[in-house]
């Protein structure tokens, strides 16, 4: 099974927003706005492909910055959340705007 990120589902909870996320990879406290490019960071170069540090899964180097973006879109009911900020959105598209311009 795919891991899946989630950091609603872990101790930071949102009751406050965090400025920082710890990195699952590395377990280093990452600003926010930096969290995208980190975890981009870890990914492993495999000829023109790029192994993802949070699924292991192997994706095209182009693709590689929307397929980490998703992995902090959360399904949260009819509505979608950011794994970061715990922001809420109405849908995907707007959630994977707000990633690129307030995450990474
Ligand atoms: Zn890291
Ligand atoms: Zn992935
Ligand atoms: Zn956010």
């Amino acid at each position: 099974m795919a891991a899946e990120m989630c950091f609603a589902c872990t101790e930071q909870g949102y009751a406050k927003p965090a400025t920082k996320v710890v990195c699952s990879v590395c377990k280093k406290e990452v600003s926010w706005r930096e969290a995208v490019a980190h975890y981009m960071g870890h990914g492993k170069k495999s000829g023109n492909d790029v192994i993802c540090p949070i699924c292991n899964t192997k994706v095209k180097g182009q693709e590689f910055r929307s397929h980490v973006r998703r992995h902090f879109a959360v399904r949260r009911g009819a509505s979608y959340l950011c794994g970061i900020c715990g922001k809420s959105f109405l849908t995907l598209k707007s959630l994977l705007v707000h990633l690129m311009k307030t995450h990474e």
